[in-house]
């Protein structure tokens, strides 16, 4: 521990790390999720003894007792960010304490130990720094940076671990999609719900993911690329996709896009977007919207532009909605005009090619 009660950081580089070469061609066209580098951080928790053994080291396998918590109640969260490569050789993270915010709210949500935010930005800010060979360069790459946090009490008991491990990976990924982003058609599940109010629709933990995978593989059965989530007690209000917040265009030049009433989870692309759509003299609402208006707007041109997005992705057109009782197109089925300017600004700032007038970069070196 240090005097301030903060641990010290032990950092123990990778002897077998991936060599300039191999590294070179991995980063050529990291396949999203699949390449990683050579070092991981990570902290461990304990009750009665605080946050401790603080290490950045390899990249290596966890060992996990066949009763540890997580694996049998699913106390776990997590977080998705991403390292910039500057056109001066540096680096920068975007707005990394919006996430050690979340990553609290979140494991408030899930009766863990919240990670104080210092010890969430350092241990981000120093992977990075040890990995810094591995950020890539190309236009929409970056380096993906996969917080985590996991319940280690070994213990078949169902109450809040006593113990916690947090973790950070990172993923030097490519542009998600190569040149301009193709429009999506999303799925209208009236199957599945997402979030309830009072669940953990608001907090990013792996069980909302797991929840998610049947609609998602009904979307995938129906010709869908993704799935759009109703609300739970009406079965009527657009909430979110499954990993993405979603806005609207209409032909008077407005946005509008879900609240945050506690069912969606509050992105930080959201967040971004509507300030920069804002500091363009654009309206933006935050208000519910029905599938049945969507569909009805759409149909009348009242609506022009439907998008989705997050960190992964960044921002995605929608082009086609389908589901059980709905089937419509939106404007000419591809990309609109203010999704890609709100894309363009958001990735300008995001790649260092636009001033910072948000201070949202978190320069690293
Ligand atoms: C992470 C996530 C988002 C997007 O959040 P960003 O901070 O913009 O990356 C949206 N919806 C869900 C369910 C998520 O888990």
């Amino acid at each position: 521990m240090g005097n301030d009660g903060a641990p010290i950081w032990s950092i123990e580089r990778n002897a077998n790390s991936t060599s300039a070469q191999e590294r070179a061609r991995l980063l050529e066209n990291p396949a999203f999720g699949r390449v990683f580098t050579d070092h991981m951080a990570t902290i461990r928790y304990a009750e009665g003894r605080g946050w401790h053994d603080a290490k950045i080291g390899p990249r290596q396998s966890l060992a996990l007792d066949p009763s540890t918590l997580v694996l049998h109640y699913a106390q776990e969260i997590f977080e998705g960010m991403k390292a910039y490569r500057l056109p001066d050789g540096g680096a920068a993270l975007f707005r990394p304490e919006a996430n050690a915010r979340r990553f609290q709210h979140s494991a408030r949500r899930l009766a863990m130990a919240p990670l104080p935010e210092a010890l969430f930005l350092e241990s981000v800010r120093e992977l990075v720094r040890v990995d810094r060979d591995w950020i890539p360069a190309g236009e929409g790459s970056a380096l993906y940076l996969r917080p985590f946090m996991i319940a280690t009490e070994v213990l078949l008991g169902v109450k809040p671990s006593a113990e916690y491990l947090y973790g950070v990976i990172a993923a030097p990924v490519g542009a998600y999609f190569k040149g301009s982003s193709p429009a999506v058609t999303i799925w209208v599940s009236d199957t599945y719900t997402r979030a309830a109010p009072g669940g953990t629709g608001d907090a990013k933990c792996g069980g909302n993911y797991a929840a998610s995978l049947a609609a998602q593989a009904e979307a995938t059965r129906e010709g869908c690329d993704q799935v759009v989530f109703l609300d739970a007690v009406e079965r009527r209000w657009v909430e979110e996709l499954g990993g993405m917040n979603v806005f609207f265009v209409f032909d008077d030049g407005s946005l509008q896009t879900p609240p945050l009433s506690g069912t969606i989870l509050p992105g930080i692309t959201r967040d971004s977007l509507i300030t920069l759509a804002r500091g363009m003299g654009l309206e933006v609402r935050e208000a519910p919207y029905s599938i049945d208006d969507w569909q009805a707007d759409a149909a009348s041109g009242r609506l022009r532009e439907a998008f989705a997005c997050g960190t992964a992705a960044v921002v995605t057109p929608i082009g086609q909605v389908k589901g059980r009782r709905h089937a419509f197109t939106i404007g000419d089925g591809g990309a609109g005009a203010v999704t890609a300017r709100l894309k363009a600004a958001l990735l300008d700032i995001q790649q260092g090619r636009a001033p910072d007038a948000h201070g949202w970069m978190d320069r690293l070196f």
